[in-house]
């Protein structure tokens, strides 16, 4: 990487993945001098060409170890489901002393599924930027994705305090607000924010998209009257989402039953007549849009396009918005 930082808070950035996620990162790395070098490793040629093209490493790999090799920082930044294999392939590549982290959206099974696979002398401080758009692939990264956003690291009891440091040191480079967290509370919590959220919004398109030929049309004709927003949502990548349900079940089956019930209720109030039920909820939703507005969470997730906050935003450029 040409200008590499004398006093760069790492020599080599291995990114195991590079899509939206790794590839924002690279870009804001790379922005703010904070590696001497960053290799990329990506499973397809196309991927692989596009990392080139677009200049987001020093140099790119189809396999996992030799991306590694010399790395004192290595990013897991592909869907939860490929993270043990490729564990397993590059953890025999790894120098001591260097930190494994990721960027997953779920944290227990990372520390379950990868932990093990590290020789002795490698920590392990897995991440989470609550950042991100709908969008998937290299292009579609940004090298403000992070900033104002927060990232949770979730290191296991015990883990290097040196280690989750350095990683937090890098966050805050990029722009985030570092929370550290215990990674089953993070599992759960997110199941509320944003695992749940996803699925009502895959079922809602999913039960719409089933609906004869008539019907659809003029639901995407009408689209502005809130199902829009729910087809943002439930355009975001597939696999990661399926890997993100698969490693969170639980916390996500939960919440899930949580919800049925009070959908169940809400049922029974609108059978019933119940205005005075809808009514309540209603407004104690609206004090919890409120709290998100306050706490600058509301509004767009995608820097690049401005900020309404409480207000329905402009209409979209070609990043979309919001995040997961
Ligand atoms: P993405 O844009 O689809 O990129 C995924 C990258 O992983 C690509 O470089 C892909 O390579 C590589 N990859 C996929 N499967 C692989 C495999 N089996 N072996 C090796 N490489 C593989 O995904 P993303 O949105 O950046 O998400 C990456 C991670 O970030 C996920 O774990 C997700 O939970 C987390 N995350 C995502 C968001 C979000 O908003 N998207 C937000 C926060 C956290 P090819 O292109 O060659 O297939």
């Amino acid at each position: 990487m040409s200008g590499a930082s004398a006093k760069a808070a790492f020599e080599r950035v291995a990114l195991i993945g590079i899509g939206l996620i790794g590839s924002s990162l690279a870009r804001a790395i790379k922005r703010h001098g904070l590696a001497g070098s960053i290799a990329a490793c990506a499973r397809s040629a196309e991927t692989r060409a596009k990392v080139v093209e677009l200049g987001l490493a020093d140099s790119v790999h189809e396999d996992a170890g030799a991306a590694v090799e010399g790395a004192d920082l290595v990013v897991l930044c592909t869907p939860l489901g490929a993270y043990a294999a490729l564990a397993e392939a590059f953890a025999g590549r790894l120098r001591p002393g260097a930190i494994v982290s990721d960027v997953g959206s779920v944290k227990a099974a990372v520390i379950r599924d990868v932990g093990p696979l590290l020789p002795e002398g490698v920590d392990l401080v897995p991440g989470h930027p609550i950042a991100g758009t709908e969008h998937s692939g290299p292009e579609a990264g940004f090298a403000t994705l992070f900033e104002d956003r927060f990232c949770v690291l979730t290191p296991a009891p015990g883990t290097n305090e040196i280690a989750v440091e350095r990683v937090a040191a890098l966050w805050r480079a990029v722009g985030s607000r570092v929370e550290i967290m215990d990674p089953l509370h993070h599992d759960k919590v997110l199941a509320v924010t944003s695992h749940l959220p996803h699925l009502i919004a895959y079922t809602i398109v999913g039960t719409a998209s089933d609906l004869e030929e008539s019907t659809r049309a003029e639901i995407i004709k009408f689209s502005a009257g809130g199902f829009r927003d729910f087809t943002r949502i439930a355009a975001s990548d597939p696999i990661m989402w399926r890997d993100v349900f698969l490693n969170n079940r639980e916390a996500v089956l939960e919440v899930l039953q949580r919800f049925t019930e009070d959908l169940t209720a809400l049922q029974r109030a609108i059978r019933w007549g119940e205005g005075e039920v809808l009514e309540s909820l209603f407004r104690r939703t609206r004090e919890i849009r409120r709290g998100v507005v306050e706490a600058h969470q509301a509004g767009s997730f995608d820097p690049r396009e401005p900020e309404k906050a409480g207000t329905a935003a402009p209409a979209r450029g070609k990043a979309g918005r919001p995040a997961k």
